[in-house]
């Protein structure tokens, strides 16, 4: 799940072959933040003649007709679909890779960090964002916490929460005579991979590199402890220790380079730091407080402009950065009140 969407053209239905047998694919999602999920399928590479698919989409009848009118394109069918590997947890990525599974019997793969909360999901059954409404209470922000848990979150449904056939970590997958690297990215959710195509100089970069947007940081349906900020700028410095690749995200049209988004989003979060250390300033405040005196999108847009959902995802990426400027010591953090409260370090 991203915040912040920007609708482009890339989201409009129907099938872009980026290289022979390689297809992106956009799958429909139903709420209006987010306006399409990008799913891969890679032809010619199981043994079996079978498609291996990157992310499954949301699980909802729009995306399923979507993506048969996608295979049906390329001359192919659902039944072809005998793979799926998902980048990471979230609904609009992992639930119709369960439901497909269901229909078709396909083998679905999920990063084995994601373990511990898909397992918490199933005990919780529940689909409130837990982990991110306690990080927006500890963040002061307790009423907005309280607005957001009373919201509709669309009914829990266990049926497509079922766990993976197989979890992933940092390993190569082979499908006939071609290799997938399994890089593992924490970060945007703990148990985030990335699927490098060394071959072809591809990477299948889920929510970890997005061309436009910046992904949010530890939006967790169970607990959110850790650093997940510390975690997803290392994260993406991994990104480099791997050779230059086109990028092809799961929001968004697939750009020519891995790396140079990669900088970019590095000197975002620089700047991001740095402007929470201002706003810090020689006060003692919490996430909330400082986020409402930050500008947000690339637009700037005002705390109180952005709507309930948006100012939980602000409230708890400001909490991240400071946690990360603690770390760096350029700040301190006491626990008071069931909230942390932050100042710099002069
Ligand atoms: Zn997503």
């Amino acid at each position: 799940m991203t915040a912040r969407f920007d609708q482009g053209p890339w989201a409009a239905a129907g099938v872009q072959t980026v290289q022979p047998g390689v297809h992106r694919v956009p799958l429909p999602l139903p709420n209006d933040g987010l306006h399409a999920v990008n799913v891969y399928l890679l032809e010619n590479l199981a043994e079996d003649n079978g498609i291996v698919m990157i992310d499954g989409g949301w699980a909802i009848p729009e995306a399923r007709k979507a993506l048969e009118e996608a295979l049906a394109a390329i001359g192919r069918d659902l039944g072809d679909i005998s793979h799926i590997l998902v980048t990471h947890i979230h609904r609009d990525h992992y639930t119709n890779a369960v439901e497909l599974r269901r229909l078709l019997g396909s083998r679905v793969y999920l990063g084995a960090g994601e373990r511990p909360g898909l397992e918490m999901l199933d005990r919780l059954r529940s689909d409130e964002p837990a982990g991110s409404l306690e990080t927006l209470r500890r963040g002061g922000a307790a009423e907005l916490a309280e607005q957001i848990r009373a919201m509709d979150h669309g009914g829990y449904d266990p049926s497509v929460w079922e766990a993976p056939d197989q979890w992933l970590g940092a390993e190569t997958l082979r499908f006939g005579d071609h290799e997938l690297r399994v890089v593992p990215t924490p970060g945007h959710t703990k148990g985030h991979v990335v699927f490098l195509d060394e071959q072809r100089g591809l990477l299948f970069a889920g929510d970890h590199v997005l061309p436009h947007i910046t992904p949010s940081i530890g939006f967790e349906l169970t607990e959110a402890d850790g650093r997940p900020l510390a975690d997803y700028l290392d994260s993406l410095r991994l990104m480099t220790r791997y050779a230059d690749t086109r990028l092809l995200p799961a929001h968004g049209p697939v750009t020519d380079s891995a790396h140079t988004r990669v900088a970019e989003l590095l000197t975002h979060h620089d700047d991001r730091l740095a402007k929470s250390l201002t706003a810090l300033g020689e006060d003692t405040l919490d996430a909330h407080a400082v986020a409402r005196k930050l500008g947000w999108t690339r637009r700037e847009v005002p705390f109180g402009d952005l709507n309930a959902f948006n100012q939980m995802l602000a409230v708890n990426e400001t909490a991240a950065h400071l946690d990360v400027l603690v770390l760096r010591g350029r700040a301190t953090v006491a626990f008071t009140g069931g909230v942390n409260q932050y100042t710099r370090v002069s």
